[in-house]
């Protein structure tokens, strides 16, 4: 301590230089604040927008003191750095909230933040209420008008860890304990004290556009053996109209819900008695899930896959040889004994394709080999983790891989990349997010190896004329791979596809060919999934569409509407010759007023009511009204089916 008085004190003798990155420079005294030094380096318009800064590469309050020469980047408003911090403060004035109305009943845990928000977890016995939202909502209202500085200091570690033992707090203490450091710092506004690294906005006035927005469970460190918290969930912005649009886009995304709207389709139910995180497809569902597998089989035969069909079980042994026993095992359920043997679920499909290429001797003249399937696979998934259709324990994966030679590996990526954008075009995504990871500390493979993929990878995407990130050191340990996100209709990003090179597998199960030289060789093995899973993607159409689906892949496209019982027996005509022509049809022929049926058909999201009365019967006719209100001039019923049929094959929505 006074080693550090003595050190400040001789700086305070010298000037420093502080200098604006890309901008003008300055000199002042040590211990100048950042606050004072942009004040003079910054005209008033940006000095009003700047609530942080960073030197070099650290992000500090405005009232830290500079101590040596600096380049300074202020944050400004505007900037996602400025968001989080605003976020940061926030979720520190909620938590002071509700310790001033709750007292010491509540121990708090932590509170960062997070996509769009923050939260922070609290162990209460009650559990917060609405009421309750609306007095901390109020009381955070309270001390944001209250302009409480937060106020850094630096504390000794063990004098900290009194500290917050004296006061109760056993989940700051826990982690204190397990901080390496010797000085930590804490943060205070008003009498709000909590453990942080910070930094935070200058002070507490800044807060004024705020919202809770709900409570879930939470386990202490995510460990389901510890306390189970209650975290509140918040968002906050630094002006009204931000938070109102995304507070209306969060109402748009609970009315798109996947889980409300699969139950309100009759599209898939899960049912507790057959287990959490299995998915039972009704017929609507399972519709859905065939027009999507068949077009995908389409698709890839047409691009050169061979389909295959695998066991959902293997031996054990085949689950060591190829690492998942020693590298996935947690992720994997319990062996069942059959005959003296042990048998496992399988996690992925890999292994399985490996042995159908091990059934026979290949040679360089067999390639590439191209195959794929829908392969269902199992993987254990913490019941809190799991979430509708978008995170189950049973999934199909589309999964494919590709054998192919070292000279093909640049043009069987282009390929899967090519093959990847058509697919997802055509299930309407065409925005994404695409990231290339690149070797991690622990890889197997040579160097080569590495790098000639890596550039495959990178050529096929530039080939392509598409931006990606790279994610350096992020890739698997067997090899680079690329990932692709989808952006829905509401600008949210899904993990979708991934192509992935693979040094490792090819090894463990000795795949060779007989190469020109006549000597065997490795194949490069490439594995590939487009739409992820088809239980996910399917989740995230139904959230993507609301449930209005292209009329390509709707469950149901017409459904027949009589006006009264004398046009049932055309109608039920009607019906079987829709079918038969291949149209997607149902039919409502109950004694029920037109209006009402016309109401639900339009509840059911179908693209084409059929309405027929005594004038169509006697013309043999339907009158066309489509989901969105609009009537179409009566049609004959094969006019009818030779449009459905045409705009299928355009691919063409309505
Ligand atoms: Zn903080
Ligand atoms: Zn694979």
């Amino acid at each position: 301590m006074l080693f550090s008085l003595c050190y400040s004190m001789a700086k305070d003798m010298a000037d420093i230089s502080v200098k604006i990155k890309d901008g003008e420079s300055l000199t002042v005294s040590a211990s100048t604040t950042v606050k004072d030094a942009l004040a003079q380096l910054l005209s008033g318009k940006q000095r009003k927008r700047t609530i942080a800064a960073y030197v070099g590469d650290r992000a500090v309050d405005l009232s830290a003191e500079l101590l040596e020469d600096t380049v300074l980047i202020p944050i400004q408003i505007g900037s996602e750095e400025a968001l989080d911090i605003l976020r940061h403060s926030t979720s520190h004035v909620m938590a002071q909230a509700v310790r001033d109305l709750y007292g010491n009943d509540v121990k708090i845990a932590i509170g960062p933040t997070i996509e769009n928000g923050f939260y922070y977890d609290f162990l209460r016995d009650e559990p917060f209420s609405p009421e309750d939202f609306e007095r901390i909502e109020k009381r955070m209202a309270e001390i944001a008008a209250e302009a409480h500085p937060f106020v850094r200091q630096e504390e000794r570690r063990l004098s900290a860890i009194e500290t917050f033992r004296q006061q109760g707090e056993k989940y700051k203490v826990e982690i204190l304990e397990e901080i390496e450091d010797d000085l930590i710092s804490i943060y205070q506004q008003g009498s709000f004290v909590d453990l942080c690294r910070g930094p935070h906005l200058p002070d507490t006035s800044w807060i004024k556009d705020f919202k809770l927005l709900r409570v879930a469970g939470a386990y202490w460190r995510g460990d389901e053996k510890k306390d189970v918290l209650q975290r509140i969930y918040g968002t906050v912005f630094f002006d009204k109209k931000a938070l109102k649009k995304y507070l209306n886009q969060l109402e748009e995304a609970k009315k798109r819900d996947h889980r409300k709207l699969g139950k309100e389709l009759q599209l898939f139910t899960i049912q507790d008695q057959v287990g959490p995180g299995l998915i039972l497809w009704e017929p609507k569902g399972a519709q859905l899930r065939r027009l999507i597998e068949d077009y995908w089989k389409d698709e890839h035969y047409l691009h050169g896959y061979e389909l295959l069909y695998t066991p959902h079980i293997a031996r054990q042994d085949l689950w060591q040889t190829s690492g998942h026993l020693d590298f996935y095992s947690e992720n994997m359920y319990a062996p069942m004994q059959i005959d003296e043997v042990k048998y496992q679920l399988k996690p992925m499909n890999c292994p399985f394709h490996i042995g159908i290429y091990n059934s026979h001797k290949k040679s360089y003249r067999d390639f590439p080999i191209r195959w794929a399937e829908l392969g269902t696979v199992y993987r254990y998934e913490r019941a809190g983790a799991l979430h509708g259709l978008l995170r189950v324990r049973g999934f199909t994966q589309d999964d494919a891989h590709i054998f192919c030679r070292e000279d093909q590996l640049d043009e069987e990526i282009f390929n899967i990349l090519d093959l990847n954008l058509l697919i997802l075009k055509r299930f309407g995504f065409s925005e994404y997010d695409i990231y290339l990871s690149t070797r991690p500390e622990k890889s197997v493979g040579t160097d080569s190896h590495w790098e000639e993929s890596t550039n495959a990878l990178k050529q096929a995407l530039e080939k392509k004329g598409l931006e990606y990130e790279i994610d350096p050191g992020e890739g698997v340990f067997y090899g680079p791979k690329i990932d692709i996100k989808i952006k829905d209709q509401l600008g949210r990003s899904w993990q979708c596809s991934t192509i992935q090179v693979d040094f490792n597998l090819p090894e463990r199960f000795d795949v060779s060919y007989t190469g020109s030289d006549n000597t065997e060789h490795r194949p490069i093995m490439i594995h590939r999934a487009l739409l992820g899973s088809l239980e996910r993607f399917i989740g995230v159409l139904i959230e993507h569409y609301a449930g209005v689906f292209p009329l390509w892949f709707a469950p149901i496209q017409a459904r027949i509407l009589n006006i009264t019982d004398d046009q049932s027996e055309y109608c039920k005509k009607v019906y079987s010759t829709l079918r038969k022509a291949g149209v997607r049809i149902e039919k409502d022929l109950r004694n029920e007023k037109l209006s009402y049926k016309i109401r639900e058909a339009q509840m059911e999201k179908i693209p084409y009511m059929l309405i027929v009365g005594e004038k169509e019967k006697e013309n043999g006719t339907v009158t066309v009204r489509m989901r969105d209100g609009k009537n179409l001039p009566p049609m004959s019923v094969n006019d009818f089916a030779a449009k459905v049929l045409e705009e299928c094959q355009e691919g063409r929505g309505i």
